[in-house]
């Protein structure tokens, strides 16, 4: 579910990474762009091939399907260096303007995969981001996706989770914050060494 006014974005082909979300009116940095909604079903439910990188955790035991028809945040590609980020919310994960995004820009998130073990070989998650600093992978380090991960649990903690169903629609909230706050933005660049440099790319 995108939750920006339909005048800020269009869904655009990229070069080779399959369809994504522009900017077609500059997106002020904190500001909300949507949440990922989808079909609540049980990881050993959900097929995951190669080319899926649609699903996203609700929690170990809860995935979330969206419907591919639809626009939303599963349409943001992976960035090393990416101008969106992830706001865990009551459960949910938002997808906000991690700095001001310019009309054109493709939007991005990073995908936080964990550490590549010897289950993800041959690994599909190459990345062409194209940055200068791209890792060549979705793959996160040991050292970020730890720091991440006591982060977003303690975000979990702090906003609490709705009772889901499996087999059910993830239900949109009655309301979503406005703007992402400095703080949480401090934090994040803090954790994934995003400087101010990469902030202006
Ligand atoms: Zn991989
Ligand atoms: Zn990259």
């Amino acid at each position: 579910m995108i939750l920006l006014p339909e005048n800020y974005w269009e869904i655009r082909n990229t070069k080779n990474k399959g369809r994504g979300l522009f900017a077609i009116k500059d997106i002020p940095k904190g500001i909300v762009i949507g949440d990922y909604i989808g079909k609540i079903i049980h990881p050993l439910e959900a097929i995951i091939d190669e080319e899926n990188f649609y699903l996203m955790y609700y929690h170990d035991h809860a995935v979330i399907s969206p419907d591919l028809e639809k626009p939303g945040v599963y349409l943001l590609n992976h960035s090393c260096i990416p101008n969106a980020f992830l706001y865990i919310y009551k459960g949910h994960t938002l997808a906000f303007a991690l700095r001001q995004i310019s009309k054109g820009e493709e939007l991005t998130i990073p995908y936080l995969l964990s550490p590549k073990d010897k289950f993800c070989d041959p690994c599909p998650h190459i990345c062409r981001c194209e940055n200068l600093k791209c890792s060549g992978t979705m793959h996160l380090s040991k050292e970020k996706y730890d720091k991440w991960r006591k982060f977003g649990d303690t975000r979990a903690r702090e906003t609490k989770r709705e009772r889901i169903r499996y087999g059910k629609e993830l239900p949109l909230l009655t309301s979503y914050p406005k703007k992402i706050s400095e703080d949480y933005i401090g934090e994040i660049k803090r954790i994934f060494n995003f400087n101010s440099m990469d902030q202006k790319l």
